[in-house]
């Protein structure tokens, strides 16, 4: 086809742009997918290779974007105890200021659910109103029931295994697959949790439980960050885009890197620039482009892409393109159990506490967190890094203790709520240009009091159910107090419905630019209380398809 035959561009492959790219192609719209990156092959992937722990995701050329920092975050005295340390190295980080750790993610068609652990949330209703109940952050311009029945739609597409029970979280169809049964590992937190009156459930998971659309079920080698090699797990490559591609409508090119968007007349977005992977400059359009590069390549394509219709970055008339940039809250603490628990084996979450998910479950401090049981999460899944963060020494006492120890770790996990402030965001590097002269993404990032106050919390409580769980000694407690370490990033280009305050509106469309939409974790206005957000990216990514679809019949596109 030709680069002009397209109803629609979508730049980016990872949840959103994936899910986009089926919605509107099993609808017959001509769809060309764009992605910085490459495509991969799961048999590459190296978990059958004899250094498999030494092999992470493989690294193919722009597998990951440039982007810096701003000034570190300075750290108080008074949260020593939120410090990330490792009984044989120490503190990780020595200093007085936050370490610029990074923002995980992938390029390539599947973006980062390439690499991603599966876990298949709803968010909780109540964390999307935020601003009206607490005063905090922003509300979301829809409601979970009008996102219900697109969740349904994207639980079916990736295969999601989940517990029946579900109370907080309305459903109209149960999940499509069984729950996974808990790993022994998790059944010890399991018990834990339940002598300190707390509720543990299996984790919804786009894994599968059985044999489900042409793939096979899981067989937990708990590696789903090295690559899924099986494809049991519902990356978007082996499910949206692997449909979209089938129904005929859909073109991929990989590595192809979008530069510029073109703010046009009439406020609307006439061309879309792209280099390919020979370094040739290519020019498209569309009835309608859709960005989906993730939270903080979108805002970096819109604001490189100013010119005199669009003086501040494309879309951002409301000056909050990049702004609201919102993090991974998370802590971990690992402890040795006094059993070899096997805990190397599994998937990487299987079960969860969502006790404290509520915006007001923690006295004084708005937002929410949620535990889990998440061993293979922290990489304790072979005997390298048991060596290297477990078990010290050398020669045969330490090939002992290494038989005695290996997979009794057990890691819980916490992950919470990260509300939006002033001191967070997203700019262009003013010094810093990649490969194609675009500049690279700043990320500037600050945790305030509340923010602290949550991870206190979290800590506090993953300490209290590792010890309930039977672990003897902690050895390793890893927090983004002290370190920026990002999978899970949102809110760049929020949705709203005051155009002053939000850059979408509730479809996911430009407030001024009429084809100009985004479906991906930028636009998001909470990040919700530690639920994992791909479930909830794919199901808004699915919903502004359709409504795509209806402005276009409608001939309001
Ligand atoms: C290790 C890890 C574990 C995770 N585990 C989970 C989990 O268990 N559950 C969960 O829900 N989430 C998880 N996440 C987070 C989840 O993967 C992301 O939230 C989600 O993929 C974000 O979707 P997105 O569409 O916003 O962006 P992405 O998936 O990051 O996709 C963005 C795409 O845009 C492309 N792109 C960027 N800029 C350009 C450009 N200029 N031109 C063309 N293409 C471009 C990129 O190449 C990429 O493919 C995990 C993430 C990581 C890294
Ligand atoms: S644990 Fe299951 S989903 Fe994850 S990589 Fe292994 S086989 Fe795939």
């Amino acid at each position: 086809m030709a680069d002009t035959d397209f109803d629609v561009v979508i730049i980016g492959s990872g949840a959103g742009g994936g899910a986009s790219a089926w919605s509107l192609s099993r609808r017959k719209i001509r769809v060309l997918l764009l992605d910085a990156g490459p495509s991969y092959d799961p048999s590459e992937y190296g978990l059958y290779k004899t250094d498999w722990e030494q092999r992470l995701f493989p690294e193919k050329a722009k597998h990951r974007a440039r982007y810096t920092f701003g000034p570190m975050q300075e750290l108080s005295p008074e949260r020593d105890g939120l410090r990330t340390w490792n009984h044989l190295s120490g503190k990780i980080n020595a200093t007085g200021r936050r370490i610029a750790g990074e923002y995980y993610h992938k390029r390539g068609i599947g973006g980062s659910t390439l690499v991603f652990s599966g876990e298949a949330h709803r968010l909780n209703p109540e964390s999307m109103k935020m601003y009206s109940r607490f005063g905090v952050g922003a509300d979301w311009p829809l409601t979970y029931k009008e996102l219900e029945a697109y969740y349904c739609i994207a639980e079916r597409i990736v295969g999601v295994a989940g517990p029946p029970g579900e109370v907080v979280r309305f459903r109209s169809e149960p999940y499509p697959l069984p729950p996974h049964r808990l790993s022994y590992a998790s059944s010890k937190v399991r018990d834990g949790c339940r002598a300190l009156g707390l509720t543990w459930v299996e984790n919804a998971v786009a894994i599968l439980s059985r044999p489900y659309g042409g793939r096979p079920e899981c067989n937990y080698c708990a590696n789903c960050y090295r690559g899924c090699t099986r494809t049991d797990k519902g990356s978007t490559d082996v499910t949206f885009i692997r449909k979209a591609v089938e129904t005929g409508f859909c073109t991929v090119r990989t590595d192809s890197q979008v530069t510029r968007l073109e703010a046009g007349p009439a406020d609307r977005v006439t061309a879309v620039h792209y280099v390919d992977g020979e370094n040739r400059e290519h020019e498209t359009s569309a009835g309608a482009v859709v960005v989906a590069c993730g939270a903080i390549e979108t805002p970096r394509l819109l604001l490189a892409s100013k010119n005199r219709n669009a003086p501040d970055g494309l879309g951002n008339e409301s000056g909050q393109a990049g702004r609201n940039f919102m993090e991974t809250l998370a802590w971990s603490s690992t402890g040795l159990h006094p059993e070899p628990l096997g805990s190397h084996r599994g998937i990487p979450v299987d079960s969860v506490c969502w006790d404290f998910n509520a915006p007001d479950s923690m006295r004084g401090i708005a937002g929410g967190c949620r535990f889990c049981s998440a061993t293979p999460e922290a990489d304790l899944l072979g005997p390298i890094n048991y060596a290297k963060r477990v078990v010290k020494g050398w020669g045969r006492r330490h090939k002992e203790e290494m038989r005695r120890v290996f997979g009794s770790a057990l890691t819980i996990i916490a992950m919470g709520e990260s509300l939006p402030n002033e001191k967070s965001f997203i700019d262009l590097d003013p010094h810093e240009k990649d490969g194609l002269g675009m500049p690279v993404a700043r990320i500037n990032t600050f945790l305030d009091g509340m923010e602290t106050a949550r991870l206190e919390f979290m800590a506090s409580k993953t300490r209290e159910i590792l010890q309930a769980s039977g672990a003897e000694k902690t050895i390793e407690e890893f927090g983004t107090y002290d370190i920026f370490s990002s999978t899970h990033v949102f809110g760049t280009c929020r949705m709203g419905t005051d155009p002053e305050q939000s850059v979408l509106d509730a479809y996911g469309r430009s407030h001024r630019w009429k084809n100009l939409f985004m479906a991906d974790a930028s636009v998001f206005p909470s990040s919700g209380g530690g639920e994992s957000p791909s479930l909830t990216i794919e199901a808004l990514a699915i919903r502004t398809a359709e409504h795509i679809l209806s402005l276009s019949k409608r001939g309001e596109l």
